[in-house]
């Protein structure tokens, strides 16, 4: 038997997974993302959760055939290296990651895109595994995308997949990527959280910030925004209804595109908010399909919060 590794490298969260030939998981182990320092902190943290995972196997990270590192930023996958993930302390520059972590852990180390190693778990062991082509979205901070057409992922040039900034608005809100009119502009929990704060301090009501300090939170994590609108909240009730039509008219054009047979909702507001909204989401795609009489199913992506970190162990398998 042969044990993988895989890292799912997040703004907020490091996630680490043991996975075996049959990619069950052995071990795993969650650490914050520093938020100070940089790269070789962040480098740091990661062999520390990856150590953690391995000794929840019964290994050291030295007995992995391999670990897979699913990564934001620009990934060179050939030469290691990762530049400018925005989210990471210190991060926009070129890091070496791949050798910085191969002298740490004993083993080697495969980069890949965070979303897209998120999509191909989904593709080969979640939500999309009795399809070809299918197209992730990864509904979260921001709005990921990844791609797979006829069971290969598809890279472009290595950055494809961007789905948050397909223009859903021409001339509309500025978009954190400083563009204006992106789909992640409307449904990114970041604009949707800096468009709610513009929105309360105008003295629109609304209990978000309430929920937040009593769950002791800085930020509207997803639980938040899934709270509030079971309370029908009215400012999280507006701000999601616009966000899910953003998401329909964005998804549906690249869908229009790429024709695939399957949707995978993920990120951590779609897993939160789940089924129900990705049955909304495809409501809002319906008056932008051109094949309207065969829309495409939009399923919650099922691996949850491990998908990242089994999809980064496929790298090596
Ligand atoms: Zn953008």
């Amino acid at each position: 038997m042969t044990l993988r590794g895989g890292i799912d490298l997040g703004g907020t969260k490091i996630q680490t997974v043991v996975v075996d030939d049959e990619n069950a998981v052995l071990g795993q182990a969650r650490r914050p993302t520093p938020t100070t320092g940089g790269p070789p902190d962040v480098a740091a943290a990661m062999v520390a959760a990856m150590g953690e995972a391995a000794e929840q196997a019964g290994v050291k990270t030295a007995d992995l055939v391999r670990v897979g590192v699913g990564s934001p930023g620009g990934i060179d996958a050939h030469a290691g290296t990762v530049t400018g993930a925005g989210n990471l302390p210190g991060w926009q520059e070129t890091f070496a990651l791949g050798p910085a972590l191969e002298d740490e852990l004993e083993t080697p180390v495969a980069l890949g895109n965070d979303v897209q190693v998120a999509t191909d778990a989904e593709a080969r062991l979640g939500a999309g595994r009795d399809h070809s082509s299918i197209l992730g979205v990864f509904w979260g901070t921001g709005v990921g995308g990844g791609i797979v057409l006829d069971g290969t992922p598809w890279l472009g040039l290595g950055g494809a997949g961007e789905i948050g900034h397909v223009v859903v608005e021409l001339g509309g809100r500025r978009c954190p990527c400083g563009r204006h009119g992106c789909m992640e502009a409307y449904a990114g929990r970041a604009a949707l959280e800096r468009h709610a704060r513009e929105l309360h301090d105008k003295g629109e009501k609304t209990e978000l910030f309430k929920i937040a300090r009593k769950r002791d939170s800085d930020r509207l994590r997803s639980g938040i925004w899934a709270a509030a609108l079971e309370r029908g909240d009215p400012l999280a009730v507006k701000l999601i209804k616009k966000a899910v039509e953003a998401l329909g008219a964005g998804v549906a054009s690249v869908s229009n595109v790429l024709d695939v047979e399957l949707i995978v909702l993920g990120g951590g507001l779609g897993v939160r908010l789940g089924q129900p909204y990705a049955d909304r989401i495809a409501a809002a795609m319906l008056p932008h399909l051109f094949h309207d009489y065969r829309p495409p199913p939009v399923k919650v992506a099922e691996l949850g919060d491990l998908g990242g970190a089994i999809g980064a162990s496929l790298l090596c398998a």
